[in-house]
């Protein structure tokens, strides 16, 4: 990867999407409350995306982005970090692959590879996923999935027609220049 995490800690990728109310204000806040969280630094994040839902009911156009964080916190602490902003956001998930306020997913932690139903690594579905490849490969063109291909290049290969990128609003790196 392009983008080196600090001597002890851990380069994770994570994907945010929301499509109930406000989507990048909600977004902005999650990485606001990932910035705000012990052992998390967001170093880069993506520009805002308009997708099309993939699966589930008839919804809404989604708000997707990719940040790169990182962490000194271990697998368990990061998702359950992930999982309390969701929590925050009042995240109702009734329905599989339904609408939701927010949804934050570890697409990557370093190179780990781990088949754990809880917390798979990495994200199973990551390389089918033109809305997380496309905003990852924005942030890290370099990018490798652990175990897989290079993300530029599932980029060229996916289809990208549901996906398209925002001028604005921009999202910002909690602490960075405004
Ligand atoms: P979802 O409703 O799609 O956000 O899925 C949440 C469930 O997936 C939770 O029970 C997590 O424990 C589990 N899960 C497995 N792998 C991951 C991952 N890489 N990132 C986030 N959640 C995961």
């Amino acid at each position: 990867m392009t983008v080196a995490p600090g001597a002890s800690s851990r380069l994770a990728v994570l994907a945010l999407g929301s499509n109930v109310g406000d989507s990048a204000a909600t977004l902005q806040a999650a990485l606001d409350a990932l910035g705000a969280t012990a052992g998390i630094r967001v170093v880069a994040v993506s520009s805002l995306y308009r997708t099309d839902p993939v699966g589930g009911p008839q919804q809404d156009d989604f708000l997707n982005a990719v940040a790169l964080v990182d962490t000194d916190l271990g697998p368990r602490d990061l998702l359950a970090a992930c999982q309390g902003i969701e929590a925050a956001f009042h995240r109702v998930r009734e329905v599989r692959w339904g609408p939701r306020t927010l949804d934050v997913d570890i697409i990557a932690l370093d190179d780990m590879i781990d088949d754990d139903p809880d917390l798979t690594l990495p994200h199973p579905r990551a390389a089918e996923r033109a809305f997380v490849c496309i905003p990852w490969a924005e942030v890290d063109p370099d990018a490798v999935i652990p175990g897989g291909r290079a993300v530029a290049e599932l980029v060229a290969e996916l289809d990208r027609s549901g996906v398209s990128r925002l001028a604005a609003p921009v999202l910002r790196v909690p602490g960075g220049p405004r």
